[in-house]
């Protein structure tokens, strides 16, 4: 897979109030983040629209950051809107239309298991194409477990809890997979490292319901297109023994987009992928993320 380059020499970020050359951009090999992992991201795609560049659910994602911090009771001197617009003029700078965002508060220099006092804000972007591809995936039921809340925050986009999601896809692709899904604490199924999952089932969507999941954003969307075509989604324990009688499957994630799964740990998806709700929502998906005036904070 082609290596993908988060900047080069010209591309500016955001970091603590300045616009920074990336290249140029220093952190403390001290900070308490890059020792104990905590800190908190968000990952936002910008579209090109026909009313201007949209933040797809700008608000959605911005709020999530604040309430990941709040869990770490991390403060940052900017609101929802303040990051919207930050974001915006990031992605102007670098001259950016459809492309990836990423926030990312990082703590300063501390050693110590108390929390550190002050917080970094960056904020990069750069160009990223589908993170799975274009679908058609063959999955693996992982060995990882995704934590329940009261081991870890399983909402918030917390970095330390992304060690798990990088093992769990490291197994599958050793395997000669291409993702893995993950299993609750009780042993149903979960989601996928970096994805929420969705399964057809007689012309109904089934979903995990929320307890060990990432409540997804893409996944809240999803589940709204659906409603709008009358499809009825259901929010429930999803058993292995469903993955047996699934006619399709697929993943949804804002990196992600929505792709198709062929297998899961080699049980074929009944239905060709373009026969399943699944491609009839990709498609609505796709249409809507460039052409729906979603967000009103733009840049004509
Ligand atoms: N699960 C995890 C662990 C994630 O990191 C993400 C990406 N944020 C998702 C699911 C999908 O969430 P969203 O649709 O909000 O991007």
């Amino acid at each position: 897979m082609k290596k993908t380059k988060y900047y080069n020499d010209k591309t500016v970020i955001f970091l603590d109030g300045n616009w920074v050359k990336a290249k140029d951009a220093n952190v403390s090999l001290f900070s308490q983040t890059l020792h104990y992992g905590i800190g908190a991201f968000e990952g936002i795609r910008s579209y090109q629209t026909p009313t201007g560049l949209c933040l797809f659910k700008a608000e959605n994602h911005f709020k999530r950051l604040l309430n990941s911090l709040e869990v770490l009771n991390i403060q940052i001197p900017y609101n929802e809107d303040e990051l919207n617009e930050i974001t915006l003029q990031l992605l102007q700078k670098n001259n950016l239309r459809n492309a990836y965002v990423r926030p990312l508060v990082f703590m300063e220099d501390d050693m110590r298991l108390t929390p550190a006092r002050k917080a970094h804000v960056m904020i990069a972007a750069w160009e990223w194409g589908q993170l799975l591809g274009k679908g058609e995936l063959n999955i693996t039921l992982s060995t990882f477990q995704r934590p329940e809340r009261k081991f870890l925050p399983v909402t918030a986009k917390l970095v330390g809890n992304y060690t798990q999601a990088i093992l769990a896809s490291q197994e599958a692709r050793a395997r000669g997979y291409d993702e893995a899904l993950m299993f609750d604490t009780f042993g149903n199924i979960s989601q996928a490292p970096g994805a929420n999952f969705f399964l057809e089932r007689d012309g109904e969507l089934f979903t995990p319901s929320v307890g060990s999941i990432m409540t997804g954003i893409t996944r809240k969307v999803v589940m709204e297109y659906a409603k709008e075509m009358n499809i009825k989604v259901n929010e429930q324990i999803i058993t292995v023994d469903m993955i047996h009688e699934a006619d399709s499957a697929f993943l949804t994630g804002t990196a992600t987009e929505l792709v198709s799964i062929k297998s899961i740990e080699g049980i074929k998806m009944k239905l060709a992928w373009p026969d399943s709700i699944g491609s009839q929502l990709a498609e609505i998906y796709q249409h809507r993320i460039r052409n729906d005036d979603y967000q009103s904070m733009t840049i004509v």
